[in-house]
C-alpha cells in the first residue's frame, strides 16, 4: 500500500492548546462547563476537515460522537475510536516543572496534565482522521469517534453514547480506548519494549461489613466485641480469600514476552504461557501487581467503631475494597466474602459493583490489524494482550461488543507512567507523531 499522506504540522502546539483548558472533571464546581465547552469549540477550531465531513451528536452534557461515514459497499459494524477529555486535578501542593495548565512545549516535548490521559491519545485519533480527510480517503467502515468528558469521574457520557449506537443496532466491529501503551519492561524480569493491549479489565465492588454489640462498660468486656467481630471478619479476608485463574490473557502475554526474551528467562516465561495452573500459583506467590493479575483481591480500607475510650462499642464496621477478576461475578464473591466470614452476626452489604469485563480474543481480525498498525508505527514492537486492573469508559461497548481493546499508541517510560494522575506528566512530539501514524494505519487497513 502506498501512502502519500503527510501528516499536517504543528501536533504538539494543538495537544498544547488542549492542555491550556483545565477540564478537570472533579473540580466542576469550582470551574463551572466553561473550559468544556471551550475545549469542543477549539476542537472545531483545529481539526475543520473533521468538522466539515464528520457529523458530530452530543450525548449528555459531555459526550462527543463523531461519524465518519465509510464507502458506500462497506458491510459489517464499525470502528470506534474512544478517548476523554476530562483529566483529574492538580494537587496544589506539588511542584511541577512546568505549571500544569501552561501547555508548554520543550525540547521535543509538551508537558501539562492530560499530556498522557487522555488528551495525547485524544490528539493522535483527530490528526489521523484530519489527515486522512485532507487526501480525499474514504475508510472501508464506518468509523465512530467517541469523546467523553467525564471518564476520571466515573460519569455517564460515554455509556450513554454507548447505549445510543446498541438502541440503534449498532454493534461495532473493533472498539480501542485508553489502557496500555508502548512500555520498557512490562514486567519486572523482562526486558524490551512492548505494545500492552487490555483485553479485559476487572470488575470492582465495595462492601461494608458491620456488627452490633451490646454496649456497656469497658470494664468487664465480652469475649466478642463489635469491634473484635468485625476486625475479626477483616482478619479472615486475608490474600487466599479467592483463589487464583489464569485467564487466557495471560497465558498469551507470557508466550509473546517469552518469543522476545533470550535465553533461559524467555524459555520459562513461554512455559509459564503454557501452563496457566502454575501461573496462577506462581503469581499469586508473587504478591502485588502479578498476584492481582490472577485473582480477586480484597483491600479494606477503612474501619471505625467505639465512640469514646472506656466504653464498650455498640457497632462497628469495615470497608472492603474487591477488583473481581474476569470469568467471575460480584454476587459469587459476596458469597465468597460470607463463607469466608464464617460469622452470621457480621453483615456484608453491597455499597457499589460493576462487573468485570468479558475478554476479547487474541486471534481474530481485530487484534491481527491491531498488530498490523503496530508493525508501521513501531516496527518490531510486539503486541502484548493483558488484563487491566483500572476501569476504562470502554467497559460500556464491552458489554455488548466482543471486540474491545484499550491501548493509546504512545511510548511512555515507566517515569511518565508514574506521571499520570501525578506530577510533570509530558509526551514526546515524535511518540505523537508515531500514534498519529497508528492510527492512520489502522484505518487505512479497516477493508
Ligand atoms: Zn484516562
Amino acid at each position: 500500500m502506498t501512502d502519500m499522506t503527510e501528516p499536517r504540522p504543528g501536533i504538539a502546539d494543538r495537544l498544547s492548546r488542549m492542555i491550556q483548558l483545565p477540564t478537570v472533571s472533579a473540580e466542576l464546581e469550582q470551574r463551572g462547563t466553561q473550559p468544556f465547552e471551550d475545549f469542543v469549540a477549539l476542537l472545531a477550531d483545529l481539526y475543520p476537515l473533521v468538522h466539515e465531513k464528520l457529523a458530530l451528536e452530543r450525548h449528555t452534557e459531555f459526550g462527543l460522537l463523531y461519524r465518519w461515514e465509510g464507502a458506500p459497499a462497506a458491510s459489517g459494524g464499525p470502528l470506534v475510536l474512544m478517548a476523554h477529555y476530562d483529566v483529574v486535578p492538580v494537587d496544589e501542593s506539588d511542584s511541577w516543572t512546568h505549571p500544569p495548565f501552561a501547555g508548554v512545549v520543550a525540547d521535543g516535548v509538551v508537558y501539562g496534565r492530560g499530556a498522557l490521559d487522555d488528551k495525547g491519545p485524544l490528539v493522535v485519533v483527530l490528526e489521523a482522521v484530519e489527515n486522512l480527510l485532507a487526501q480525499g480517503f474514504v475508510p472501508a467502515r464506518d468509523v465512530y469517534l467517541s469523546f467523553g468528558g467525564n471518564e476520571e469521574t466515573y460519569g455517564h457520557a460515554a455509556e450513554e453514547i454507548a447505549r445510543v449506537l446498541h438502541a440503534r443496532g449498532v454493534v461495532p466491529w473493533l472498539v480501542v480506548d485508553e489502557g496500555g501503551a508502548v512500555v520498557d519492561a512490562p514486567l519486572p524480569f523482562v526486558p524490551g519494549r512492548a505494545a500492552m493491549i487490555g483485553v479485559g479489565e476487572k470488575g470492582v465492588m465495595t462492601v461494608t461489613l458491620s456488627a452490633r454489640g451490646e454496649g456497656g462498660h469497658a470494664s468487664a468486656p465480652p469475649a466478642l466485641t463489635a469491634v473484635r467481630r468485625v476486625a475479626r471478619a477483616v482478619d479472615r479476608l486475608g490474600p487466599t480469600t479467592f483463589r487464583p485463574h489464569a485467564s487466557k490473557a495471560i497465558g498469551r502475554m507470557l508466550g509473546e514476552l517469552g518469543a522476545q526474551t533470550p535465553g533461559i528467562q524467555g524459555r520459562l516465561l513461554r512455559l509459564l504461557g503454557a501452563a496457566p495452573l502454575v501461573t496462577a500459583r506462581v503469581f499469586a506467590a508473587l504478591g502485588g501487581e502479578p498476584a492481582a493479575l490472577v485473582r480477586t483481591t480484597v483491600a479494606p480500607t477503612m474501619q471505625s467503631g467505639g465512640t469514646a475510650a472506656n466504653v464498650l462499642p455498640s457497632q462497628a464496621t469495615a470497608t472492603v475494597n474487591l477488583r473481581i477478576a474476569l470469568g467471575e461475578t460480584t454476587q459469587q464473591a459476596v458469597l465468597r466474602l460470607r463463607r469466608r466470614i464464617r460469622d452470621p452476626l457480621v453483615t456484608v452489604r453491597v455499597v457499589e459493583a460493576s462487573e468485570p469485563s468479558p475478554e476479547s480474543a487474541t486471534d481474530n481480525a481485530q487484534f491481527a490489524l491491531l498488530a498490523d498498525a503496530l508493525a508501521v508505527s513501531h516496527p518490531g514492537v510486539p503486541a502484548v494482550p493483558y488484563v487491566m486492573m483500572a476501569a476504562t469508559d470502554s467497559r460500556h461497548f464491552h458489554r455488548y461488543a466482543p471486540a474491545v481493546y484499550r491501548f493509546a499508541p504512545l511510548d511512555m517510560s515507566n517515569a511518565q507512567r508514574a506521571s499520570i494522575h501525578g506530577v510533570d506528566e509530558h509526551v514526546e512530539i515524535a511518540a505523537l507523531e508515531r500514534g498519529e501514524r497508528f492510527h492512520r494505519a489502522l484505518l487505512q487497513r479497516l477493508g
